[in-house]
């Protein structure tokens, strides 16, 4: 069998294997990667998910798409060494849980993609020797999650972009800590100006001589793990196939599309809650058709969050029949009834983020950190619409409240444990550049620090 292609949601590039995706990251047409069409799972294949342990559930999904680029047993060791941490299911109800996100190396689970996309970008430069610069930005944990991903794999240099004041020290600490081949700079602006400038990096024929890539929830690599999940997830708490209800912090979307991916392959789900802070352009556009960014972003208790136009929104369009460009212009609607069906999503002010993760303390004795908070009352919301009926339900709690001690200690005068990985990470001393948000100043720092590399080509 041929391997599986995969086309841009802007339609104006050639379909690419998988191989191309995960090393361009962006389409040339500055489109977003999808399947052509998804592989499906049986039903067979998907109830033998419950006999198995997560690396080899990882393993079963991502083998549909790694077809004739990957070696099975290649793919294989990849999910066993990327995925070597619990992800716990707490029960919080009947057959409502908590799936428990935070047990990888930097306590957030964008863990789970980052992990497998740099053994994936190794694995595909090392076939032909090359060399490559990720270049990210972060609104808090996709930073230190990818840095850790790539930190002394040979051939890859990662240099991250954080918007200085709404990343939490923790945060912070966890991607400036690792030196080597990883380098930070701190932007004097927001979350969208890191974005704005990586994008503008990708496109200027004035770095055309650097290897850079991207690793952002954007790369296809990253979203292709995030599905599995949800695949774990029913395995256990829905054994006999029956529908699952989802709720899903959301900021950029990449989460909530990994749930996507899963249902196109076959898992049988009831209802995908998008939950989301203040920046509320997706609710806001499901209940109207109107589409309109939140220009500049708003800030938020739940900072990973703070996305004013949510990047992947195009895929999920593109899923719905619809056409929607990276500037957020929808050029042929989506099928909207169907995604409100399918779909629900609401948002959640940091005073009813505070609030819900005070009466999840008090309901069941565990603590959220704001991000899980925010799902928690996303689900709450679409209960007040719909019946539950039984059904399985998971809530998505996306990183340990560690990384936000000062909610939990503002509300309840103590912080929680650090996890022991990421308080010896955090002890070490930081190193990291500033720059304001000048997109000028950033191509010659690009420059300056990577064009003299003796091993620079050209983008794949
Ligand atoms: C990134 C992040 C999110 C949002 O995920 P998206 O894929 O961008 O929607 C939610 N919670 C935490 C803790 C995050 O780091």
């Amino acid at each position: 069998m041929a391997a599986l292609l995969f086309h841009s949601t802007n339609g104006r590039s050639p379909a690419v294997d998988l191989r191309s995706a995960v090393l361009h990251g962006l389409a040339p047409d500055r489109g977003l990667y999808l399947p052509e069409t998804f592989p499906q799972l049986t039903r067979a294949e998907i109830a033998a998910f419950t006999a198995l342990p997560y690396a080899e559930i990882a393993f079963r999904v991502l083998a549909q798409y790694t077809r004739d680029v990957v070696p099975d047993a290649t793919l294989a060791a990849m999910c066993q060494a990327a995925y070597d941490f619990e992800v716990p299911l707490e029960k919080i109800g009947d057959r409502v849980h908590l799936m428990r996100l935070d047990q990888g190396p930097t306590a957030s689970f964008k863990d789970f993609a980052a992990q497998m996309m740099s053994r994936l970008m190794g694995f595909f430069l090392r076939q032909d020797g090359r060399q490559l610069i990720i270049l990210t930005a972060t609104s808090g944990d996709t930073g230190s999650a990818v840095a850790h991903a790539f930190h002394n794999i040979p051939g890859i240099r990662v240099l991250v972009l954080f918007p200085f004041a709404e990343v939490s020290v923790s945060q912070r600490k966890l991607m400036t800590t690792l030196a080597g081949n990883i380098r930070t700079i701190a932007i004097d602006g927001k979350f969208d100006d890191c974005q704005a400038m990586v994008k503008r990096a990708f496109a200027d024929p004035a770095l055309k001589s650097l290897p850079l890539s991207s690793a952002n929830s954007i790369n296809i690599g990253r979203l292709l793990p995030q599905s599995v999940y949800y695949f774990y997830a029913a395995s256990r708490l829905a054994p006999a196939g029956e529908p699952m209800v989802f709720s899903i912090p959301s900021g950029n979307f990449g989460d909530m599309m990994g749930a996507i991916v899963a249902r196109e392959m076959g898992l049988p789900v009831k209802k995908i809650i998008a939950s989301v802070n203040d920046n509320d352009a997706f609710p806001r556009y499901l209940a109207t058709g109107h589409y309109a960014k939140i220009v500049p972003s708003r800030n938020s208790l739940s900072n990973a969050m703070n996305v004013g136009h949510p990047s992947n929104l195009a895929r999920l369009i593109a899923v719905y029949g619809g056409q929607m460009d990276e500037a957020g212009t929808i050029h042929r609607a989506p099928d909207l009834a169907r995604m409100r069906r399918d779909l629900f999503s609401s948002s959640v002010s940091d005073a009813r983020t505070r609030a819900a993760f005070l009466d999840f303390w008090h309901k069941h004795q565990l603590l959220l950190e704001p991000h899980g908070a925010v799902a928690w009352q996303g689900f709450q919301d679409w209960l007040q619409t719909e019946a539950l009926e039984g059904r399985p339900a998971v809530i998505l709690e996306t990183a340990n409240p560690a990384k936000f001690p000062e909610e939990i200690q503002k509300a309840f005068g103590w912080s929680p444990d650090v996890p022991p990985r990421m308080a010896a990470q955090i002890q070490l001393a930081e190193d990291f550049d500033r720059l304001t948000p000048d997109y000028d100043q950033f191509r010659d720092y690009l420059i300056g620090h990577y064009a003299d590399h003796p091993t620079a080509k050209t983008h794949p």
